[in-house]
């Protein structure tokens, strides 16, 4: 909207915008405890967004460099899921003088997949979006670097593109820890029965998304990147910031 930033509005601040008059109220004072979203870093965000005064691209991108660290892989080439995935399969590369391609490329002319109604459909609409370059990953051992693995399908639908294009192995590796449960604040994502990681250790999610080695960033791994405290992190098995009736209807089919 060609409009200026100035600066972010802080947790527990109110900004009020009247009369041409800008003015900050913290009607809570001082009793704020900040738990920001963590999957705004990993996903949700838009990639030139600041949050924390450095823009979520170069978190994601430490992000990859603290996966490649903990996680690194034999391969040709390291291919991002886009487009989110995009900035942490860079830091991954560069942390390991790979080079980084692009495997996969998004088809512009078909929808977001998240609107379809239906897991299947979200299936359908997820193969439809994206499409493996093949003189990028044929004869090659690739590193899939996802931003993180919810229900795992997507995964399995990508590693099977990869291989039909020719790649010879494809490790798979998530920016993000296990997503073990659901979230209760308006991420609409999936019940917990619907979580990859809440209902299979790694190597079975391995056996099921068809990747030859499969590891996720550790927590520790996660904070490194972030860089500083006050976040939420209960969907990566934190404390929820604020108490939970754990059978509260959260998902809307
Ligand atoms: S539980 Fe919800 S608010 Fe908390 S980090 Fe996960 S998605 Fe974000």
């Amino acid at each position: 909207v060609g409009a200026e930033t100035v600066r972010e509005v802080e947790p527990g601040e109110l900004v009020v915008i009247a009369d041409g008059r800008l003015e900050s109220r913290r009607p809570w004072g001082a009793a704020i405890r900040p738990a920001v979203c963590a999957f705004e870093e990993v996903y949700f965000a838009r990639p030139d967004s600041r949050m924390g005064g450095r823009t979520v691209h170069d978190t994601r991108r430490a992000l990859g460099a603290e996966l490649a660290r903990e996680a690194p892989a034999d391969a040709d080439v390291v291919v991002g899921v886009p487009d989110s995935s995009i900035p942490a399969a860079i830091g991954y590369a560069e942390a390991l003088g790979l080079p980084f391609d692009m495997g996969l490329v998004k088809n512009r002319y078909v929808g977001r997949s998240f609107i379809q109604p239906g897991q299947a459909a979200r299936d359908t609409a997820v193969v439809q979006k994206l499409a493996a370059v093949d003189s990028v990953v044929a004869g090659r051992r690739v590193v899939l670097v996802d931003d993180s693995l919810v229900r795992g399908t997507t995964a399995r639908h990508l590693i099977q593109l990869l291989r039909q294009a020719g790649a010879v192995r494809v490790h798979m590796r998530s920016a993000s820890p296990p997503y073990i449960r659901s979230c209760h604040y308006g991420i609409d994502t999936s019940r917990s029965e619907e979580l990859a990681a809440a209902r299979h250790d790694v190597e079975t999610i391995r056996r099921l998304s068809g990747a030859d080695s499969l590891q996720y960033l550790s927590m520790d791994g996660l904070m490194r990147a972030l860089g500083r405290d006050g976040w939420c992190l209960a969907c990566f098995g934190g404390p929820y910031p604020v108490p939970v009736e754990q059978d509260v209807v959260h998902h809307v089919p």
